[in-house]
């Protein structure tokens, strides 16, 4: 199956420090690629747990609340492994409020760091992609919101239906270059962004009863996803959004 063997390809993996990004890097690190991890605080195992499988990680530490570090990422990915290959934009925040008391500051903090640096990281790594003339694969992490409205989370949902129609919009502009943009779409993971709602016995009750495969997913879950999108497996795959959701969208 070489065709899934990602051996010596680079890949960037934004809010690698924790939960889904950290699943994601080390999935693709399994598969072979060096990670260039991209997140705020730092401080995770992500790096040991990359370096285990045998593969290097480039710790870079960026704020994607602004779109100011978009072009020192890619720098510092070119510094540390000559090349890039893969862009996985999965840092994401959610703010919850009822939409008749939602905020400014509640609708640009997620819109900024959910779509305009997805946009713009996007933009700067497809311009490296091009540079190099080997093509390239952009994943978006998307969401069941980007299906469905969702309830009390305005700009989250405003935020990931923007990410499904954007990487539609990628795909047909940049499929002549050998990119591929494609997005998956998780399910209910059980990780920190979901900890108040599995906190919540009915709301856990509720999502659980609705899941057919009849759990939470897993950061783990996405492992084989992940690596299909990333590899020359998918290289006719353009603009799809792959739910990830234990049959979620099904029901
Ligand atoms: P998480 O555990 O809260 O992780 C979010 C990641 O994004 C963290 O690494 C976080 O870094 C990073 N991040 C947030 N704001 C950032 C910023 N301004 N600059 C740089 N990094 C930033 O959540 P998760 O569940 O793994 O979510 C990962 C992605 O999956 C998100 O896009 C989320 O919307 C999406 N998603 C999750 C679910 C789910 O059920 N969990 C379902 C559908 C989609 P810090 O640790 O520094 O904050």
């Amino acid at each position: 199956m070489k065709t899934f063997d990602l051996g010596g390809k680079v890949a960037i993996v934004t809010g690698s420090n924790t939960g889904l990004g950290a699943g994601m890097a080390v999935a693709l690190a399994a598969a072979g690629c060096d990670i260039v991890g991209v997140s705020r605080a730092g401080a995770s195992d992500t790096p040991a747990r990359v370096e285990a499988t045998g593969r290097r990680f480039a710790d870079v530490r960026a704020d994607l609340a602004s779109t100011a570090p978009v072009d020192d990422i890619v720098r510092a990915a070119i510094e540390a492994f000559g090349r890039v290959d893969v862009l996985v934009n999965n840092a994401g925040i959610i703010r919850r409020e009822d939409a008749l008391a939602f905020t400014e500051d509640d609708w640009d903090a997620v819109m900024d760091v959910n779509l305009r640096s997805v946009f713009f990281l996007s933009q700067a790594v497809a311009r490296q992609f091009v540079k190099q003339q080997r093509g390239g694969k952009i994943i978006n992490v998307a969401s069941m919101l980007s299906f469905q409205g969702g309830i009390r989370v305005a700009s989250y949902t405003a935020s990931k239906s923007g990410v499904l129609g954007l990487t539609r919009l990628l795909a047909n502009e940049w499929a002549i270059h050998g990119i591929n943009v494609n997005a998956i779409a998780p399910g209910y993971m059980a990780t920190a962004n979901t900890a108040a709602l599995r906190g919540d016995v009915q709301r856990n009750d509720e999502i659980l009863a609705r899941i057919p495969a009849g759990r939470w997913g897993a950061p783990d879950d996405l492992a084989g996803p992940v690596v299909f999108l990333a590899s020359p497996a998918s290289d006719y795959v353009h603009g799809h959004t792959l739910a990830v959701d234990g049959g979620w969208l099904a029901r």
